[in-house]
């Protein structure tokens, strides 16, 4: 750090400030300069965890006619790239049974929420009265009727069903959700600056040691002693957190 580099860091945040003056850090004396080594460490676990839940779908399924031979097995699925947050479902062969749609009890129609199954609504205009409110004659809009067919459900009073889409059955299944999640521990080291951490830990730095790994180690022998026993935490917090629900495949520090 330069005296020319500090006095353009500061004049770059007074300038970011709407009201702050610049004048006095332009004629500022710069005294001294301490140079101050701050570490950070930082440890990256991509992991995967998998679930099996039970999911439905109209049956027959749009666009598969009734009858037709179930889907292949789930297909080999390629992690994605590490570090790469993704979720994917996978439905199970051999792990399915139809059953009445519980959303209309199998008659592929549902009541209008809109008209609660009448068909019509009160005219908006009139409120009901069928009469105009201020000449007292009959309500145009709705021809005295007072009431408006249901747009929603063009005076049916029903609607297609949106669980089975009309097919009055749904099939149920088992499908497996695979996860795949990172965390991140971040920690600096101590430091004498009256700085919050996260503004030092996105400081460009040089990168005195990277390691990258199915799992990684906690760092041994660092100079700074602080910085072992954080890895150590890391590291424990890490696979205690993902070692017993999901598996860990690639970590990073
Ligand atoms: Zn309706
Ligand atoms: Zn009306
Ligand atoms: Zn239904």
């Amino acid at each position: 750090m330069t005296e020319e580099a500090a006095r353009t860091a500061l004049l770059r945040f007074l300038n970011s400030k709407c009201c702050y003056g610049s004048k006095a850090a332009g004629e500022l004396v710069i005294q001294e300069l301490k140079q101050l080594t701050v570490y950070r460490y930082r440890l990256e676990t991509f992991h995967e965890s998998r679930l099996s839940e039970w999911a439905f779908e109209p049956f027959p399924p749009a666009g598969r006619p009734r009858g037709a031979a179930p889907l292949p097995g789930p297909p080999r699925l390629p992690a994605p790239p590490p570090f790469r947050e993704r979720t994917r479902r996978l439905r199970l062969p051999h792990a399915a049974l139809v059953k009445e749609c519980h959303g209309c009890h199998g008659h592929g129609r549902s009541k209008c929420s809109v008209c609660h199954g009448a068909g019509w609504t009160r005219c908006v205009t009139c409120k009901g009265s069928r009469r105009s409110l201020k000449q007292q004659k009959r309500c145009q809009l709705c021809s005295g009727t007072g009431r408006k067919r249901c747009n929603t459900c063009s005076g049916r009073g029903s609607k297609t069903c949106a669980m089975c889409q009309g097919e009055k059955k749904l099939q149920h299944f088992k499908q497996l959700v695979i996860t795949w999640r990172n965390n991140v521990f971040e920690f600096v080291s101590a430091h004498q600056l009256d700085l919050p951490g996260e503004l030092l830990s996105r400081v460009n730095g040089e990168n005195v040691f990277r390691d990258e790994n199915v799992q990684v180690y906690p760092v041994a022998d660092f100079p700074e002693p602080e910085i072992c026993l954080a890895s150590q935490r890391a590291v424990a917090e890490h696979s205690a957190a993902f070692a017993a629900s999901s598996r860990i495949l690639q970590q990073e520090r």
